[in-house]
């Protein structure tokens, strides 16, 4: 066509803008349950109970006795970009909360049915609220409830179907379901973590107990009873980077029974400040710990803690990844940390200073 013909270029409809934007964040039943995990511990709750059946594709509820959302706030709170959390820019640089984007519940309310139940403490009732595509169906309704919220997923995906058949086996959504509360479980001993996986494996739980040991133990059994730390580092100097670590027992190689985690595969659990996060180069710097010895760790908690400043947390929308200054200098150290030498149990501090 020529010059001055009608333009080709269209807005796309804000209905197709919104569901892209849910693909992104919402690939998959386990990171639906990763934010709802991450909405309740914003909400301060101290037990959550996360329910999935067929791999979380049929149903996700995770139920927290959380501080509840107010019934003014039921309207617009599965609308895109709305959030309690954050106000400006600038308070990207200090957020404390997992949320920030306003994008989770809105995503998930365009990729399948949601309702959510919801009462403050000083609410005389609960109240509850049925979304599609951001908004509410029908009025917010009264009922009864216990403080907290309930979000309840149906039919994930259900007009996705590409989406569904890309994804694997129930079993493996289940899996990584599995994963990402066994993670946050750990991380958040203070929180009494419960899946319910109705017959498609026995339930998860922790007991709230405050210590990571504790939380583990209730997860791992007892292969993973014995905790070791170790340290590097000089305090005198500026601390850039602080890491708490847990080992398991290592386990040596050969055919051991080991309560039925295949004894070659280890678990890397990395947090950087509070965030679960992937880190392909720190889990190889690790690996490459052990690489020499004649043992295997099955379990590896990382729990860093990063100035703010220096890490950005917002590269991705699933937030699965976070990007630091230093990042080179951070996995060396990690590396020297040699945690087969150090033999204290329970729970330490790893101070990694950068010069
Ligand atoms: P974000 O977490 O980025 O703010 P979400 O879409 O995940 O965005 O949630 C939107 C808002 O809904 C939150 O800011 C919060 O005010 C409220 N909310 C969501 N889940 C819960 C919950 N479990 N308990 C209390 N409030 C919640
Ligand atoms: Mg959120």
């Amino acid at each position: 066509t020529q010059g001055g013909d009608a333009g080709m270029i269209r807005k796309l409809p804000e209905l197709v803008i919104n569901q892209i934007a849910a693909g992104e964040v919402v690939q998959r039943p386990a990171n639906a349950v990763k934010e709802l995990i991450e909405n309740s511990l914003d909400a301060q709750a101290t037990q959550i109970t996360i329910s999935a059946r067929a791999g979380g594709l049929k149903l996700l509820q995770v139920q927290d006795n959380g501080k509840g959302i107010a019934r003014a706030d039921m309207d617009i709170v599965c609308e895109r970009h709305t959030t309690s959390k954050l106000r400006e820019l600038e308070d990207l640089q200090t957020i404390a909360s997992f949320g920030f984007r306003g994008e989770a519940l809105a995503s998930v309310s365009h990729v399948a049915h949601v309702s959510l139940t919801s009462r403050t403490a000083d609410a005389p009732c609960a109240y509850t609220c049925e979304y599609a595509d951001g908004k509410p169906k029908a009025p917010t309704r009264l009922c009864a409830g216990n403080a907290g919220t309930t979000v309840t997923v149906e039919d994930l995906f259900f007009n996705q179907p590409t989406r569904t058949t890309a994804l694997k086996s129930a079993t493996d959504e289940l899996n990584k379901i599995a994963d990402v509360v066994t993670r946050y479980a750990v991380h958040n001993p203070a929180v009494s973590f419960t899946l319910r996986r109705f017959g498609a494996g026995n339930d998860l739980r922790t007991p709230g107990y405050g210590t990571v040991p504790a939380a583990i133990t209730a997860l791992f059994g007892s292969t993973v009873a014995k905790v070791r730390h170790g340290s590097i580092g000089d305090e005198e100097r500026e601390v850039v980077l602080r890491a708490a670590g847990v080992l398991a027992r290592p386990l040596f190689l050969g055919p051991v029974a080991n309560g039925g985690r295949s004894s070659k595969k280890s678990m890397f659990m990395l947090f950087i400040n509070e965030r679960s996060v992937e880190c392909r180069q720190l889990k190889q710097a690790i690996d490459l710990l052990f690489s020499t010895q004649d043992v295997v760790c099955p379990l590896v908690y990382l729990d860093l803690k990063i100035d703010p400043r220096r890490v950005d947390v917002n590269c991705h929308p699933t937030k699965n990844h976070v990007q630091f200054l230093d990042q080179t200098a951070v996995f060396e150290r990690v590396q020297e940390v040699n945690f087969l030498d150090v033999e204290v149990e329970g729970l330490g501090t790893i101070v990694v200073c950068l010069a």
